[in-house]
């Protein structure tokens, strides 16, 4: 089934009755070429390039809920390529050239809006910070504009530009950056997939991995044991649970991240707005709500939901930089599990064992990457070569500390994010 203007019309104008399932339903085989564990962003992304790019259809997504369930339907869908460090910096440009043509590849309207990101600062010494960052992501090719103090007073006439203790001194712009619609992003993936024959299968929980002779030869699930030559991990949140079940121990912690939604505005912010200093970044969704979340919860869990210090953390945070967003009633707020590794810069690797392989610690900004992570993991997964643009993302480096990728500069301690 695809999509176009006069098929849209034509179902617009007969009850859209006529539109099929996006993706089938099909019943588990008994073996795959690639078994891929995680019906996330990730592992869609993963299935629609093995199959897109390497014409490997052999390939089963499982899921232990539904398509969407997880972190890529519950982010605040910001998409942008603006890091710092080598390795970051070459896969995250990637990452946004192929969010710039999902929508073709796909043949699916994933709202992909390249509204811009600010991101705010506050002294001389975060401005020096900002330049530097400006040059590295336009020697990477990307875009970045240092904006003065009047520039953003007439761009972002909502905030609180004088205050006390925050007085805003300027933002580092990235016009390319923006947002996208979360979970369209995953049905276009999965849709994609499923239509070059790769099965996916929801309510599918994998409870083991089957390993003979030092290598992997299949997984257990809730419905049954299905044997693969090659099994990836794409599991976010519980990377750390399921990489378990084979035996592994990863340098990960799972955290909680919250996000809010308020009800529907007119349209009052153009941009993504990023307050640093305070934990705080907003944006607006297209139906008008306030799209805005903070920092971590700081404690490891599973649960997928939040405490109140962070939300009361978050709200002061949000009055402090557009003291207005306190006219808006907050409609909703939830979380999600993060995969935090030690240096906040993500794993695309083999696993210590043969046939397993890792996608995973992508932190609280890997929505983002789902075009370049599935890019990268299919290519690794096709060849056993590492992509151009993740080379770095090497599991051994929290071993031999060689290639750390310290983005956040905040040392190797998770609860310091
Ligand atoms: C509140 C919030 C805001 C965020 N904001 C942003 C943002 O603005 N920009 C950005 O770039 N990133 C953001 N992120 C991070 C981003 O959402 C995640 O890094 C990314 O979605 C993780 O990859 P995924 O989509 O594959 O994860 P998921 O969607 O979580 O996929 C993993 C899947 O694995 C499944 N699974 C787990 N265990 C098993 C098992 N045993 N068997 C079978 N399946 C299993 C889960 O059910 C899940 O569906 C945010 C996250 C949250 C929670």
């Amino acid at each position: 089934m695809r999509f176009n203007a006069l098929r849209i019309l034509r179902e617009g104008l007969t009850g859209n009755k006529g539109w099929g399932p996006h993706w089938r339903d099909p019943e588990p085989k008994p073996a795959y070429d690639i078994v891929i564990i995680g019906g996330g962003g990730h592992g869609l992304a993963t299935a629609f390039y093995l199959a897109q790019q390497h014409g490997i259809t052999n390939v089963a997504v499982l899921e232990k809920g539904y398509i969407g369930g997880g972190n890529v339907g519950r982010n605040t869908t910001i998409v942008r390529a603006n890091y710092f460090l080598p390795g970051n910096s070459e896969f995250y440009s990637h990452s946004l050239k192929l969010w710039e043509r999902m929508e073709d590849d796909l043949n699916y309207n994933v709202m992909h809006s390249q509204r811009g990101i600010i991101n705010l600062f506050h002294s001389d010494g975060q401005r020096d910070a900002a330049v530097r960052r400006g040059n590295a992501m336009i020697n990477q090719g990307d875009d970045a504009i240092l904006l003065g103090r009047e520039e953003l007073r007439k761009m972002l006439p909502y905030l609180d530009h004088d205050n006390g203790r925050f007085p805003i001194h300027g933002g580092l712009y990235h016009p390319r950056g923006g947002t996208a619609r979360h979970d369209a992003v995953a049905w276009g993936f999965a849709r994609g997939a499923s239509d070059r024959g790769v099965d996916i299968i929801q309510n599918c929980e994998v409870t083991g991995i089957d390993r003979e002779g030092g290598r992997v030869t299949g997984v257990q699930t809730t419905r049954g044991a299905i044997r693969a030559r090659k099994v990836a991990i794409v599991t976010a949140g519980r990377s750390g649970q399921v990489a378990a079940l084979a035996g592994l121990r990863l340098p990960i912690e799972s955290h909680i991240l919250q996000a809010f939604v308020t009800e529907g505005l007119k349209p009052v912010i153009d941009n993504v707005v990023t307050f640093g200093m305070g934990h705080f970044y907003i944006s607006q969704s297209d139906k008008g709500g306030l799209v805005f979340g903070g920092d971590l919860d700081f404690y490891p869990s599973y649960a997928q939901r939040g405490n109140l210090p962070t939300v009361e953390h978050v709200m002061e945070a949000g009055m402090t930089l557009m003291p207005m967003i306190g006219r808006a009633k907050m409609l909703r707020s939830w979380g999600g599990i993060m995969d935090m590794t030690p240096d906040g810069s993500p794993i695309i690797d083999r696993a210590p064992i043969e046939g397993l392989y890792l996608d995973c610690g992508w932190c609280y900004g890997g929505f983002k990457a789902v075009p370049g992570s599935g890019f990268a993991l299919a290519h690794l997964l096709a060849t056993d070569r590492y992509h151009d643009s993740a080379t770095g993302f090497r599991l051994d480096r929290f071993l031999t500390g060689r290639g750390i990728m310290d983005e956040e500069g905040k040392g190797a301690q998770h609860n310091l994010h």
